[in-house]
Formats: structure tokens, C-alpha cells, sequence
């Protein structure tokens, strides 16, 4: 809820006490404009060595999609001026970078090289709209997820239930008696992320016509 960039501001700065882990924060797009600017700013100011993860899903998902800055939309439905969260921040000088979280590869890499980079507050807006909005608008799934039961080694396949224990999609749900992942189609959003998760290859994606 925007702590983190201020914490990360702290955290970032202790290489001159020893401290040599590599430091991320994590928010969302609405969080970044109600409470991480302050802290980005203070952060720059001091060089500190972090990288904040911006989740740009173009809404504000955990609490009923109100509109922020970054929508274009007020609150009572009348069009406004978008504040550009990339050029705000490179204006005050931190090094940004934009991915789409659904091209996994280039993410990862992304990441990992502003990992690398050992001076200053980096910033990495990983953007993709967010599937319920994408689901309201269209009223279908594009895809329809359905796991193989056969390559699916559950606990015993040394992703150790990647799917369910980290990737955590509430359409993805862990069968204790089967031993198996299985989809909730209640509220899987049919958006296809999970089958490039799998490393077994055990979840499939087939078009919906
Ligand atoms: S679906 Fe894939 S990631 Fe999930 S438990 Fe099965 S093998 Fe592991
Ligand atoms: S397709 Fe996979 S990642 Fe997407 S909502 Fe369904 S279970 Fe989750």
C-alpha cells in the first residue's frame, strides 16, 4: 500500500554499511499516485539503490476499480487528463523501463537487468490491463484452461506446485485428493498466463470461438 518504496528508499542505501542484497518494492498503478510519488522523489534525491515493481493493471482491482491519475476517468465518469506514470518518472531522473508481464521471457530478463545495475532508483512498470476489466467488456474468455492430468507431477515434479504454492491465480486450484492442479472455471478469466508458468507443461490453452 506504498510503504514499500519508502522502506526500499532505506533499504537501498545500506551497501555502505554491508548490506549487498538486491532491493525490490512492490505497488500497484493506483498506489503509485496516491502514495509512492513522495517516496520515489525522496528516493532519487538520495540515489538510493532499489528497484520498484509498478503493477499497472490500468485500475484500481483490489478495492472495485475506482478510477485513478492514470485512467483518464473521474469518479463521476466525466473524461480527464491521464498523468503519464512513466514520464512523471522519468522527470524527476529515476531510469524506467515498460514490459507486458504476459511476454514472461522478456519480463524476467527486463528485471534481472535492473537487478544488475548497481546505482539508483530504477522503476519497472509492468503493464497489462487487468482480465476483469478485459472480461467485462468482451463477456467471454479467450481461452479455455484445462490441465493434463498426466504431466501434471504435482508435488513431486520439482516445480513443487509452482502453480498453486507461487504463481497463485485464484483460477488455479490445488487437488489434495488427486494429487493434481485443476482449473475453478468459476473464476478462471481464461487469459492463458498459467499455461507459460507450468514447466511441466501440463496446463493447455485452447481458443474459445
Ligand atoms: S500444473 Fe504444472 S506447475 Fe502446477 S502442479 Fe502441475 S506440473 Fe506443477
Ligand atoms: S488462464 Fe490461468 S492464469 Fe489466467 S485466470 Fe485462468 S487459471 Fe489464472
Amino acid at each position: 500500500m506504498g510503504s514499500g518504496a519508502g522502506v526500499a528508499n532505506g533499504l537501498g542505501n545500506l551497501k555502505q554499511f554491508g548490506f549487498n542484497q538486491p532491493v525490490i518494492a512492490i505497488c500497484g498503478d493506483s498506489t503509485f499516485y496516491h502514495a509512492v510519488i513522495p517516496s520515489l522523489v525522496n528516493s532519487v534525491y538520495n540515489n538510493a539503490n532499489f528497484t520498484l515493481v509498478v503493477l499497472d493493471n490500468g485500475g484500481t482491482a483490489m478495492t472495485g476499480f475506482q478510477p485513478h491519475p492514470g485512467t483518464g476517468q473521474l469518479a463521476t465518469g466525466d473524461q480527464a487528463k491521464v498523468i503519464d506514470m512513466e514520464a512523471l518518472c522519468r522527470a524527476i531522473g529515476a531510469e524506467v523501463k515498460v514490459c507486458d508481464p504476459f511476454d514472461l521471457n522478456h519480463t524476467v530478463q527486463t528485471l534481472l537487468q535492473m537487478l544488475k545495475e548497481e546505482k539508483g532508483t530504477k522503476v519497472v512498470i509492468m503493464r497489462h490491463s487487468c482480465e476483469l476489466i478485459r472480461t467485462r467488456k468482451e463477456k467471454k474468455k479467450p481461452y479455455k484452461i484445462s490441465v493434463r492430468d498426466e504431466r501434471c507431477a504435482g508435488k513431486s515434479c520439482g516445480c513443487d506446485r509452482l502453480c498453486t504454492r507461487v504463481f497463485q491465480c485464484p483460477g488455479i486450484v490445488w487437488d489434495e485428493i488427486r494429487g493434481k492442479a485443476t482449473i475453478d472455471e468459476a473464476l478462471c478469466a481464461g487469459c492463458g498466463l498459467c499455461v507459460e508458468v507450468c514447466p511441466q507443461k501440463a496446463l493447455v490453452k485452447e481458443a474459445v470461438q
